[in-house]
């Protein structure tokens, strides 16, 4: 089974300027255009051909596990993103973050904290534990939540090829920039 390229859910230029159409064209277009291709390649005559995206992630390793997990990380990003950012969330998602952390502003502290102190490549995460609790976590590379237990709900990209055209090598710019196209329902819909 190919696996394709999903949509984005906007247009390319929609995020301006937080994110530009540039930065997308790249990051999207080229970026993970490529782990789409490279997996696909990969994956063609192995055990992992049939295989769903999920699934090879889960039992892959190696550069199928980076490939396949990488086009998850990415459309997942993508889509917890939007032109119409309503800036915080609200109902049992506020509630849950307001439990863990306090106020939202502390969340977001906290967020940014993680993101900014995230070594090398890598995303950092906001993960629904299976005690219910909200967490923050940071994983390295191509690493990602779908090996664990906990649910993610939220990811910010901070690889450099996210913000180096756009934000150069300030990536706590870029960081607090994102906040405002933060897609809260859809991470709402994901807390479930
Ligand atoms: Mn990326």
């Amino acid at each position: 089974m190919a696996h394709s390229l999903p949509p984005l859910p906007y247009a390319e230029n929609a995020l301006e300027p937080v994110i530009s159409a540039e930065t997308i064209s790249y990051h999207y277009g080229k970026h993970h255009k490529s782990y789409v291709d490279t997996l696909n390649r990969l994956i063609a005559g192995s055990e992992y051909e049939n295989l769903s995206l999920e699934d090879i992630i889960r039992k892959a390793s190696g550069g199928i596990f980076n490939n396949a997990a990488q086009v998850y990380n990415h459309t997942f990003y993508w889509n917890g993103l939007t032109p119409n950012g309503k800036g915080r969330p609200d109902g049992a998602l506020l509630s849950a973050i307001e439990k863990k952390w306090g106020t939202f502003e502390d969340f977001q502290k906290a967020f940014t904290a993680s993101c900014t102190g995230n070594f090398g490549s890598g995303w950092t995460w906001l993960v629904k534990k299976t005690d219910g609790t909200l967490d923050i976590i940071n994983t390295s590379n191509a690493a990602t939540p779908v090996t664990g237990d906990s649910i993610p709900l939220l990811t910010f990209d901070v690889w450099e090829h996210a913000y180096y055209i756009d934000y150069r090598n300030a990536r706590a710019k870029y960081v607090e920039s994102l906040w405002q196209i933060v897609n809260w329902d859809e991470v709402a819909r994901r807390l479930g």
